[in-house]
């Protein structure tokens, strides 16, 4: 069975590839980018959930591809003490805090300044924290199979490591020391939420 993805993001893509690999489901399942995807307009991303995030840019992109089975994904960053925020809001974390656009840092930099001042004082032992990835698959407009994955983990004060993206630098997966961004690439895939999502979907579509 082949997948398009509705991303262009390459790191999702990398993270799904191993997933499959490692499902050992990959000699029958084969993942491309959705073919012209960087000139569909995106549609709005602001459900609720990450799940129904997912379903929507599912049936959305599925349409452009007749006859297939599009994926597509929604991710973010949980934190308990924060009542689950940022959740859905984890690319546009930094808007809730009211930073300032042009202030010069990043948008991963103003999201984790936000992190840290909506933590404030919280200890770390209180500071538990989850990835999360939902992943719709659609075909014709139609939602087939979803799937969900997680990696557990807490939020620590000061930032380690260069090598992840969004919140990575603060972030320590459960069982061991180092946070995703110190991780090499190979630890990191082991660890995906997104890859976790990809093997349940499969898992689901297999019993469906
Ligand atoms: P999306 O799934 O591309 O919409 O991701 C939403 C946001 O969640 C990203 O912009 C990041 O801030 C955060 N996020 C999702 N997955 C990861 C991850 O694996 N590492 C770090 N941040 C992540």
């Amino acid at each position: 069975m082949r997948f398009l993805l509705a991303s262009t993001n390459a790191g999702k893509l990398r993270d799904f590839e191993y997933a499959l690999g490692l499902s050992g489901a990959d000699g029958g399942f084969d993942l491309a980018p959705l073919p012209g995807l960087r000139e569909i307009a995106a549609p709005a991303e602001d459900e609720a959930s990450f799940a129904d995030n997912a379903r929507v840019k599912a049936i959305y992109y599925s349409r452009f591809a007749p006859g297939e089975m599009v994926l597509a994904d929604d991710s973010g960053l949980e934190v308990d003490v924060l009542g689950g925020a940022p959740g859905v809001r984890s690319a546009r974390y930094a808007e809730d805090c009211g930073f300032v656009v042009d202030s010069g840092l990043s948008v991963d930099e103003r999201n984790n300044l936000c992190l840290l001042a909506a933590l404030g004082e919280v200890p770390e032992e209180r500071r538990g924290a989850r990835y999360r990835c939902v992943l719709a698959a659609a075909r014709d407009g139609v939602v087939v199979a979803t799937g969900v994955g997680a990696v557990e983990g807490r939020i620590v004060a000061a930032a380690r490591g260069d090598m992840g993206f969004g919140y990575d630098p603060y972030f320590v997966p459960e069982g061991v020391e180092e946070t995703m961004a110190e991780l090499d690439m190979e630890r990191r895939l082991g660890l995906s939420h997104r890859g976790r999502a990809l093997v349940d979907l499969l898992g689901r579509l297999g019993r469906g």
